[in-house]
């Protein structure tokens, strides 16, 4: 797996749900998906960052995605109905979703670990995700084949000092990929996660805003595994939390 090469047209006719898809890994994910032929749908908190992945994508001469802008702190069980009637509506089924948005919330020391900011993380890496992929799941179905994967982090393996909610709720998301991926195994439906890695994005300088940031991996560099799981290429890799930097 570890020297997977996406064929070009590998996503040709599937249809892809990315949140996050404004910036970082959620953006690259998003245009290449694009490259290699599947509509998109991009979801995100800041419409002027997806309307920007929109205009490259078309300009591209890619598919024409569809934008769903949503604060993911705020969204409710309902949001999430309504936008999955939207899509089985526009798209007929869906192909793959990838949970890609995320934040970090404040390194702090255990004793200082804010409710709110607590709150505020579970709701927007797990719970969010936990609904939105609830409301999905009829669509999903429809698909011959469907990918569901979450983004886990190694601090979601083995816990780290100073990194209380957002370390707990990669946890939690390695457990809902587990659940998930037991209760539907042998359907037309697989769940795994990927964990990134040490990746240049605007959440990574937060993390560790010292570092020399031109000796991190790229987004770019991580999307052999992301198209992975997303191609029909993956049927039958189920429960697997998988490393983007393996290769
Ligand atoms: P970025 O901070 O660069 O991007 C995060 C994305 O999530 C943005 O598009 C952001 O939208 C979106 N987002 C954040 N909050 C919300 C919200 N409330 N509603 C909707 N969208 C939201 O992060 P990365 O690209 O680095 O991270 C992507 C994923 O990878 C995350 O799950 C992260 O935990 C994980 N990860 C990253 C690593 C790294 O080194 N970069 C390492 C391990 C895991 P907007 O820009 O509009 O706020």
């Amino acid at each position: 797996m570890q020297s997977y090469q996406a064929a070009s047209d590998v996503l040709d006719g599937k249809v892809i749900l990315v949140t996050g898809a404004g910036d970082g890994i959620g953006k690259e994910a998003a245009l290449s998906y694009a490259r290699h032929g599947a509509s998109v749908i991009l979801l995100g908190k800041t419409v002027a960052k997806l309307t920007a992945v929109y205009d490259v994508i078309v300009a591209a001469g890619g598919k024409e995605p569809a934008i769903i802008p949503l604060d993911l702190k705020g969204a409710t069980a309902k949001h999430y109905r309504d936008m999955a009637a939207t899509i089985t509506a526009e798209f007929g089924h869906l192909d793959g979703v990838l949970h890609n948005a995320g934040i970090l919330g404040v390194l702090s020391p255990f004793e200082h670990i804010d409710l709110t900011s607590w709150q505020d993380i579970m709701q927007v890496n797990v719970t969010a995700a936990m609904l939105m992929t609830q409301a999905l799941m009829p669509a999903l179905k429809l698909a011959p084949h469907a990918s569901v994967v979450f983004t886990s982090s190694g601090v979601g393996r083995k816990g780290r000092a100073f990194w209380g909610p957002y370390a707990v709720s990669k946890f939690a998301t390695e457990g809902l990929m587990q659940v998930m991926a037991d209760e539907y195994d042998n359907s037309n439906v697989r769940v795994n996660c990927i964990n990134p890695g040490a990746t240049r994005t605007k959440m990574r300088s937060r993390a560790y805003p010292g570092e020399d940031v031109n000796l991190l991996k790229t987004p770019a560099d991580l999307m052999w595994l992301y198209l992975y799981l997303m191609s029909d290429d993956s049927i039958g890799v189920n429960g697997q939390s998988l490393d983007a930097q393996a290769k």
